[in-house]
């Protein structure tokens, strides 16, 4: 199960390379920064190429939201703040927010507003509200201020160019200012942008919440050490009612990693609650 978050971090550090060679310096970087793209939803669909998105469906079907833990380039950003809070805690010891360990907080209702706004947003044919909440667009976006070429890239597939002379350029740096405050976030409070504004998070989270493999804490072996929970950047385990919000889980895999005694496993069995008095009545008219 410790390979799981190794694997992941490996993938991610490629998907990220890629995407921002492939957005920063442009198509001729490197025949193979081409996966970057090719492996995310929106460009996949918008392409008409839904391979990508077809894969991803199933994928999060099974295994949960490893798009957002492996492919997605805002989601690595926002770890790469995640990783840095620890150093920079050491820092400034003083600064709660940054020493303080991540806990349960319940879902929010927000989430489904902003997926509704980006759907309605797309329908509408106001495709700017992308660039805000969509996170390729949002970092191509910030692309187009160091190469131009990313602004027009971004609305190619809706049929309208824009160049940074008409006007883009405002859009460039709206965005700049949002992937900041999405990475400063991260640093507080983790990812907080994948689960309360993404609307792709938000839409395969509703997936992930039946997907085949889950997390799932085992009753009998947790010993209450609150460690997963202390570094769920997800905020979504309640080690007190052992349960696992699967829908804001982004299969990061970290609560595996700290667990001290395998009580925290990815898995495809439901464990039986621990007091016969908290087990189904059915289980005991079988
Ligand atoms: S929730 Fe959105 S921003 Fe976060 S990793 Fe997933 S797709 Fe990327
Ligand atoms: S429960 Fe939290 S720490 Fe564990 S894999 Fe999911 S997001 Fe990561
Ligand atoms: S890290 Fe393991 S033992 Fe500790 S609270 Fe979580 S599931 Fe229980």
């Amino acid at each position: 199960m410790n390979d799981l978050k190794t694997i992941r971090i490996f993938l991610s550090t490629i998907f990220l390379v890629a995407s921002l060679a492939w957005l920063f310096i442009g198509p001729d970087v490197n025949p193979l920064a081409i996966i970057s793209v090719k492996s995310q939803i929106i460009p996949s669909t918008l392409a008409a190429t839904i391979g990508a998105t077809a894969f991803w469906l199933v994928a999060t079907f099974v295994f949960g939201r490893l798009y957002c833990s492996t492919v997605c380039p805002v989601g690595s950003l926002q770890d790469l703040a995640i990783w840095s809070r620890r150093y920079l805690a050491r820092l400034s010891r003083k600064n709660r927010s940054l020493t303080r360990p991540y806990q349960f907080v319940p879902p929010s209702r927000g989430r489904w507003t902003f997926l509704t706004l980006y759907a309605a947003s797309l329908l509408l044919g106001v495709f700017s509200v992308a660039w805000i909440l969509e996170p390729w667009r949002l970092l191509q976006s910030v692309a187009g201020l160091e190469r131009h070429a990313a602004v027009a890239d971004t609305w190619a597939h809706s049929g309208i160019f824009i160049s940074l002379a008409d006007g883009a350029l405002i859009g460039c740096i709206i965005s700049a200012l949002i992937l900041l405050v999405v990475i400063l976030m991260a640093l507080i409070r983790g990812r907080w942008f994948c689960n309360k504004i993404c609307p792709i998070g938000t839409a395969l989270g509703a997936i992930t919440q039946y997907s085949l493999y889950h997390i799932e804490i085992n009753p009998d072996k947790c010993i209450n050490c609150m460690k997963c929970e202390d570094i769920c950047p997800a905020q979504c385990v309640k080690v007190l009612s052992r349960h696992v919000d699967d829908s804001r889980c982004i299969r990061c895999f970290n609560c595996l990693k700290v667990c001290p005694n395998d009580a925290i496993r990815y898995q495809i069995n439901h464990n039986r609650r621990r007091t016969p008095l908290m087990q189904r009545r059915k289980q005991f008219n079988t």
